[in-house]
């Protein structure tokens, strides 16, 4: 899974696909917490979102 800010999220989106696990790419938007603490991987802006394969997002237990 990647972590990107709003302006490279396709960036994260290609790489996904790239990736090929056969998953369509899922877009989560992180918590505000998450957004202080996390980095976009493509700059040094704050990430927004988390982008996965289909099968990685439930690291997330809400
Ligand atoms: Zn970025």
């Amino acid at each position: 899974m990647h972590y990107s800010c709003l302006e490279h999220v396709d960036m994260a989106i290609d790489i996904v696909i790239e990736e090929g696990s056969g998953e369509p790419p899922q877009l989560e938007e992180l918590t505000e917490e998450l957004k202080q603490s996390t980095g976009c991987e493509f700059c040094r802006n704050s990430a927004i979102y988390i982008v996965s394969n289909g099968r990685s997002i439930h690291y997330v237990d809400n």
